[in-house]
Parts: structure tokens; sequence; C-alpha cells
């Protein structure tokens, strides 16, 4: 296996933890496009979370790789006729946006597992091409997912926009945080914010992410997808 990806993945990890200065945050590997060959080398160096977008993807990379004892995540889009297939398959979903896809969910998660961590996907900087519910709309997603069967809330997931600089101040790595903290107090047993990615990571860790999701950091740069779109997953 390429050296490059494991001077990679190491240096993020250091990245991540000098960070967090003493805090925990999760490092979860995406590894959307990327083969199974490699999520076995970084499994093989301890890296045990990994995001995939599309399902039918990750389904097959999973398989290749159900002798590890591996953490996979839901980072993107979901349609809710797939809903079903998450919670039988998956340990999270870091993009529950709207009621539609919870009474999808609901019932699903078979009783032999743990609960199907979700996170609740909030569009913080409000962009019409971006999933995710509206920051008033948490409250009440969040009190649905924690009182469905089956699921657990842990917290909240954003993909701020990079052109408004998430990190400055006001910006929405701040207002993400503040949205946690007030979600926090009603609901003490959260524990996750997932925001920061390879471009940005640090900023938001800086700003109480839990969990940063990083690509191309770790892998190198993305090849164009070609396949089914976005919506796949
Ligand atoms: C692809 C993706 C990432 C990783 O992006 P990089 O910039 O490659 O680190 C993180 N989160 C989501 C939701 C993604 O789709």
């Amino acid at each position: 296996m390429s050296e490059a990806l494991l001077t990679a993945w190491r240096a993020c990890r250091d990245a991540v933890e000098r960070a967090a200065r003493g805090r925990h945050v999760t490092l979860v590997a995406v590894s959307k496009s990327r083969p199974a060959a490699q999520v076995r080398a970084l499994a093989a160096l301890g890296q045990r979370d990994f995001g995939e977008n599309y399902l039918g993807e990750a389904l097959a990379k999973m398989a290749d790789c159900a002798d590890l004892a591996l953490c996979w995540h839901v980072i993107g889009p979901l349609q809710s006729n797939k809903a079903a297939q998450v919670a039988e398959r998956f340990d999270w979903l870091h993009s529950l946006d709207r009621p539609k896809l919870l009474a999808a969910l609901a019932g699903r998660r078979p009783p032999q597992r743990p609960p199907l961590n979700v996170l609740v996907q909030v569009n913080i900087d409000a962009e019409s091409s971006k999933s995710g519910c509206a920051p008033e709309q948490v409250s009440a997603l969040a009190a649905a997912v924690a009182t469905t069967a089956g699921l657990r809330l842990r917290g909240l997931m954003a993909i701020p926009d990079p052109a408004l600089d998430p990190a400055r101040p006001g910006g929405a790595f701040e207002r993400m945080q503040a949205l946690f903290a007030a979600l926090q107090y009603s609901m003490p047993g959260i524990d996750t914010l997932s925001m920061g990615m390879s471009d940005d990571f640090p900023a938001a860790i800086a700003r109480g992410a839990t969990m940063v999701r990083i690509g191309s950091a770790v892998f190198g740069p993305r090849a164009a997808r070609v396949g089914p779109a976005p919506s796949d997953a």
C-alpha cells in the first residue's frame, strides 16, 4: 500500500490531536470513491471510523471489509426509500434533516444491534443547494429523533459554505457551536458536533467540533465522480 497514504493519514491524525488540545475528537476518514484496499490499509494502522456518501458503493466496501471491526458513517444526503438499508447496516447517520426520513428509519433498526447513532444536519448557511434543516427546526427534529425507537440522538452536523469563511467571528463554526450548546442544555445526553473537513478542520475543532470528516487530506484529491448522481445515497 502506498506510503503516501499512510504518511498523510498520520499527519491528519496528529493535526487533529494538536487542535483538540487534550479533548477527544474522532477522525472520520471519508472513503467515498476510494477502494476497500485503502480502507484496509488505514484500518491496519488503527483508523476505525469511515464515512461514505453513496449507499451502493458503501455496502460493497463494507462487505469487502466485513472481517474488520469498523464503524461506518453515512455522511451524504439520504433518500427516504434507502433509509431502511442505512438503519440495518450502518453505525452512524450524519444527515437526518427532515421528519420524513425519521419515519422511514423508525422500526428498521435490527433489535440485536445497538441503536443507530444519529446527527441532525443543519443547513447553517441557508444554501439552497445543500440539505440540512434550518436552525429553527433543530430542537423539534432532535426531540423527534430522541423519541424514535432504534435511534440514538448524538448531536449535530453541518457543512458550512467555504466561501463564507466558516472560521471567522460570527461564522458558521461559531453559530454551530452555539446551537450545539443550546441543544445540549436541554438534552444533556448529546455529545457530538460533526463539522470540519480537509480544508478547515483545525478551525472547526477550535469551535468545539468533536468529530471531523476528512477525505482528500488523507486520501489525496478525488477524481470527478462517475456514475449515479449524489442523490443515490
Ligand atoms: C466528501 C465529504 C467530506 C470530505 O471532504 P474533504 O474536503 O475531501 O475532506 C466531508 N463531509 C461530507 C459530507 C462529504 O461529502
